[in-house]
């Protein structure tokens, strides 16, 4: 998946445009551009290469999230349904706002279980935020059923997931609004960055002016703008975006290797009896960012995991106690760790957390070995690994 891996000149040149003629900003400046509007040029490349008219960009994947709920309305004491299998971003972005995230239970999409869904909308549900991990995406149709029948947003998290698509939609335009992530591990990279889709002129308003202090964009005279509502800075800068405009063009090359080495994967290894593919719902097409899989239990995974490990074979992981990725380790939010004080409401809302389960996620992350595609193999280094990894597996389930 990592855009780093695959940078040099073109992203150069783009910089160095830039640094040239020496406006950093997004905004303003038209004197002493010349011409340079990269995080614009960049906007315009993301609206055709996600099929979507409005694309705000902003500073990162979480703000992405965090900026899509708000130029939405989601605010203090709403809930922000959200699946236990995502990164702690998630529910970073929903508490910056006062909301309260509901975590729910995943399937064996590894995204969000719409059973799990409808079972914890409440009249305070405002959103479901479907986050499409590891390069594919949770079983949209049932969970576009769901929002149009209780009246809610889809929000899409496709910040793993650049380049999968819905029924030939681009992941991330699917929804209400997409939220995507171009930080240094992503599949195409500005350093750091992130951007919010939408087909809603209003969204798309309220999303530009918020991640910009409120400023209203009108005229170019910086001074005098007017402030229609408060906002905050999640701005881009034009360095950060000279980068990401030389990796979207990369973007379908990318693709097409991570697609390729996924097919290898899948034939190699999902070729074994007791190996099973994460399902991807009929009309979806992975990115290729990850290959996912799932094996009898456990106990079995914990060894594949090992036996990957004594071979050599690295960038492969079971999530069921990773820190960063999943519900089970999450003391700090179980908690309520807060540097500064937190809303009752949201103390309240979050209570259902000291007792839950989840046991059809831990069913699902406990059997699923997730593994990274690196764009820097060669098809040999490829094969040659999806050869060791079924011989390791086969080994353990012996
Ligand atoms: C990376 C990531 C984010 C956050 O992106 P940043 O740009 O690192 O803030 C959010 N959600 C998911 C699923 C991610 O993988």
């Amino acid at each position: 998946m990592p855009g780093f891996e695959l940078f040099g000149e073109l992203e150069k040149q783009q910089v160095n445009d830039v640094l040239d003629n020496g406006v950093l900003m997004r905004y303003g400046f038209d004197g002493m551009r010349k011409g340079h509007w990269k995080a614009k040029e960049l906007e315009t490349e993301l609206s055709k290469a996600f099929q979507s008219k409005h694309v705000q960009l902003v500073s990162s994947g979480t703000a992405a999230v965090s900026v899509a709920l708000a130029s939405a309305g989601v605010g203090a004491g709403d809930e922000v349904i959200m699946p236990t299998f995502t990164f702690v971003a998630s529910f970073e972005a929903i508490m910056m706002l006062g909301a309260i995230p509901v975590l729910v239970d995943i399937d064996d999409t590894l995204c969000l279980n719409p059973e799990a869904v409808q079972q914890a909308i409440t009249p305070k549900t405002k959103a479901i935020m479907v986050v499409q991990m590891c390069g594919s995406m949770g079983n949209m149709e049932a969970l576009q059923n769901i929002v149009q029948k209780n009246n809610l947003l889809l929000v899409e998290d496709a910040c793993q997931a650049i380049g999968g698509t819905y029924n030939n939609k681009p992941l991330g335009s699917i929804g209400d609004l997409g939220c995507f992530s171009f930080d240094f591990v992503k599949t195409i990279t500005c350093g750091e960055g992130g951007a919010v889709i939408t087909n809603n002129e209003n969204f798309y308003t309220n999303a530009d002016h918020y991640s910009d202090h409120g400023h209203d964009h009108v005229g170019n005279d910086r001074g005098a703008e007017t402030h229609p509502f408060l906002g905050y800075n999640f701005r881009i800068s034009e360095l950060h975006a000279a980068v990401g405009l030389a990796q979207v063009k990369r973007l379908p090359e990318f693709l097409e290797i991570q697609r390729k080495y996924l097919k290898i994967f899948q034939e190699v290894v999902g070729a074994l009896p007791q190996v099973t593919l994460r399902t991807v719902p009929s009309g979806g097409e992975e990115s290729g960012a990850f290959f996912n899989f799932f094996l009898p239990d456990l106990e079995v995974s914990r060894k594949v995991i090992q036996g990957f490990k004594n071979g050599g074979i690295d960038a492969c992981w079971n999530y069921f106690d990773n820190n960063w990725h999943y519900i089970r380790k999450w003391d700090h939010l179980k908690n309520l760790k807060s540097l500064f004080p937190i809303t009752q409401e949201v103390k309240t809302g979050l209570q259902y957390l000291e007792n839950a389960t989840f046991q059809k996620s831990d069913h699902f992350i406990g059997r699923n070995i997730s593994c990274l595609i690196k764009l820097s193999w060669t098809e040999e280094e490829v094969k040659t690994r999806a050869q060791k990894m079924a011989k390791v597996i086969a080994t353990v389930l012996k």
